[in-house]
């Protein structure tokens, strides 16, 4: 049983502002820091820390090696990214003013030119009890969803950032498709009527998530902890990472969705995003 996730690795440059400049306008920022991001990289390091093994699929430039290095030392496989001397890292500048307002600009890089065949060749190694986790931050991810459901492996697709194209395209090969509340607006309007998967994970913030089985339908529901919020990025990645490694280690969905909760909950109350995921013991005591 593992978890193989093709996904973003990005480096998040983090820039802090009084305000955001204005067209034209230059600023000089009053801190700066640099840290681990992309959705790809912040599921798997939410899968291996909850205690999966996980494989991380994807491209990087060819330095940046302690990007690499850092998703090691949560426990993720880095085997499977390759290192692309034409490409540089995919990263994210992040401008924040003193409201915590935002403004991003994210260049994908080496995200966009992961190699299907290398893909192809390494998922060709899953087994049935495996699963393939997908965002839409990387090319590949219908050859990957394909030769993962090929092999009977289970299919969880994060829609986000979301594009209707390309769920329309993934959603044939998808087991359980995993969104935000305006996500799944989009996906409902855009997709009116039946869709082909065998469930939905629904996330509502501070309201809390609910899976739906499209194939009998029943509707699990889980409330969010109480916990004052610190910061809320990360906070769906952590969710989609954990919720995949607890049904890789033989949870059901109910037990799923209340670890995924419980480590989101933890993630919230901290600043930061890949770094900031709680580990499992973290929230085997939170929620002791
Ligand atoms: P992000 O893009 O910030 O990573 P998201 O929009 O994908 O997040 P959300 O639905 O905002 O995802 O949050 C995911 C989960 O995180 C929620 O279902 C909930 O379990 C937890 N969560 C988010 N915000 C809070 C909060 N304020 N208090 C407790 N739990 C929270």
């Amino acid at each position: 049983m593992a978890i193989w996730n093709l996904g973003s690795v990005n480096i998040d440059h983090v820039y802090h502002l009084d305000r955001l400049p204005h067209p034209g306008e230059t600023l000089a920022a009053q801190r700066y820091a640099q840290g681990l991001g992309g959705k790809g990289a912040n599921q798997s390091v939410a899968a291996a820390r909850a205690g999966a093994v996980t494989r991380h699929l994807g491209a990087m430039g060819a330095g940046d090696a302690w990007v690499a290095a850092r998703l090691q030392d949560s426990g993720v496989d880095v085997s499977g990214i390759a290192r692309l001397d034409d490409q540089v890292t995919g990263h994210a500048i992040i401008l924040l003013d003193r409201d915590a307002e935002n403004s991003i600009v994210i260049h994908p890089g080496a995200n966009r030119a992961v190699s299907e065949a290398a893909l192809s060749d390494a998922l060709a190694a899953m087994t049935p009890a495996d699963t393939l986790l997908l965002q839409n931050e990387t090319n590949g991810q219908v050859a990957a969803a394909r030769a993962a459901a090929v092999q009977g492996a289970r299919v969880i697709y994060s829609a986000a950032p979301f594009d209707l194209d390309a769920v329309r395209a993934v959603m044939p090969h998808v087991a359980i498709l995993a969104m935000n509340e305006g996500e799944a607006e989009q996906l409902f309007s855009g997709v009116p009527g039946d869709l082909p998967v065998q469930g939905l994970l629904i996330t509502r913030g501070a309201e809390g998530a609910e899976y739906r089985c499209l194939t009998t339908g029943q509707v699990f529901s889980q409330p969010s902890f109480k916990v004052s919020p610190v910061d809320t990025t990360g906070a769906g990645d952590t969710f989609t990472g954990y919720f995949a490694a607890a049904l890789d280690q033989g949870a059901d969905i109910a037990g799923a969705l209340r670890l995924a909760s419980a480590a989101a909950a933890l993630k919230v109350t901290r600043a930061g995003t890949g770094d900031a995921i709680p580990t499992r013991a973290e929230v085997d005591a939170f929620l002791a």
